[in-house]
């Protein structure tokens, strides 16, 4: 019999038996008594430490996991409701190091999103945004695409991508009675990602209504402090003609960033956009 209990230690020891114990000072909690357990030959003995600082430990996963499942969820609902055309399948792998800098402002812009980019979440707590402007095929669309799929994909934050037309055609939409949609969904919609890539400004005839929809597409995220990255082939002159002067002055407030895209088409130069 005495034999059977001495291996039921055994096997007791084998899956964490205490081995000792020490008060010891905690820093946060004061005194704690750390358990010293043997974990077996798998590990070799470790020591508790404070019980206290455990437990927060824990509820700060616990808190982090939840909260990137809340942003996943957000996510899922953006796509499911505009389709999963965040990023268009053209520049759904653009990224920094696929972007071809040859000469100085080129070089300047891939620095200054990539930096965009890596610092985001500092950059979205002010709200701060930036405007691309400059011709076709100078590689703005690549370049914001390459902010977008890095905030979704190290950040797990939401970015969404859109045409300055689909915004003007999802509000006029939302003014017909047959469609689900209504005016203001139709502009939170474009409130809620983390991030708003609104390309092809510019492109549309800058009518009274289209500047008013820029206004308060661009406004609403003004308020919310969530940043919106603006691409235009217009020049900084006449911007304000298809936005307003008034959202032109919001996405330049924080230290909201404009590059200009002066540099020649790299089109059917091997390089898209
Ligand atoms: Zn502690």
């Amino acid at each position: 019999m005495a034999r059977i209990a001495s291996n039921i230690v055994s096997v007791i020891g084998v899956f964490g038996q205490i081995l000792e114990s020490q008060k010891r000072q905690c820093p946060a909690h004061g005194e704690f008594t750390d358990f010293l357990t043997g974990l077996g030959k798998a590990r070799s003995a470790a020591w508790s430490g404070c019980q206290l600082c455990a437990d927060e430990k824990r509820v700060e996963a616990d808190r982090v996991e939840q909260e990137a499942l809340t942003r996943e969820n957000a996510r899922r609902a953006i796509e499911s409701r505009i389709g999963r055309s965040c990023i268009p399948p053209r520049f759904a792998e653009r990224s920094f190091t696929n972007f071809r800098a040859g000469n100085h402002g080129q070089k300047s812009a891939l620095a200054i999103c990539a930096e965009y980019a890596e610092s985001f979440p500092a950059h979205a707590q002010r709200g701060r945004s930036l405007m691309l402007l400059g011709n076709v095929g100078t590689g703005k669309t690549h370049l914001a695409a390459a902010i977008g799929n890095h905030v979704m994909r190290e950040f797990g934050m939401t970015a969404l991508y859109v045409t300055a037309g689909a915004v003007i055609r999802h509000v006029k939409a939302s003014f017909d009675r047959d469609t689900a949609h209504n005016e203001v969904q139709a502009y939170q919609l474009f409130a809620a990602p983390d991030l708003l890539i609104l390309d092809e400004v510019g492109v549309q005839n800058a009518t009274e209504f289209e500047r008013t929809v820029m206004f308060e597409l661009v406004n609403s995220r003004y308020e919310a402090m969530k940043p919106t990255i603006v691409i235009s082939n217009r020049g900084r002159d006449e911007l304000p003609t298809y936005m307003g002067d008034r959202v032109v002055d919001r996405l330049r407030e924080n230290g909201g960033k404009l590059i200009l895209f002066s540099w020649e088409s790299q089109r059917g130069n091997g390089e898209g956009a």
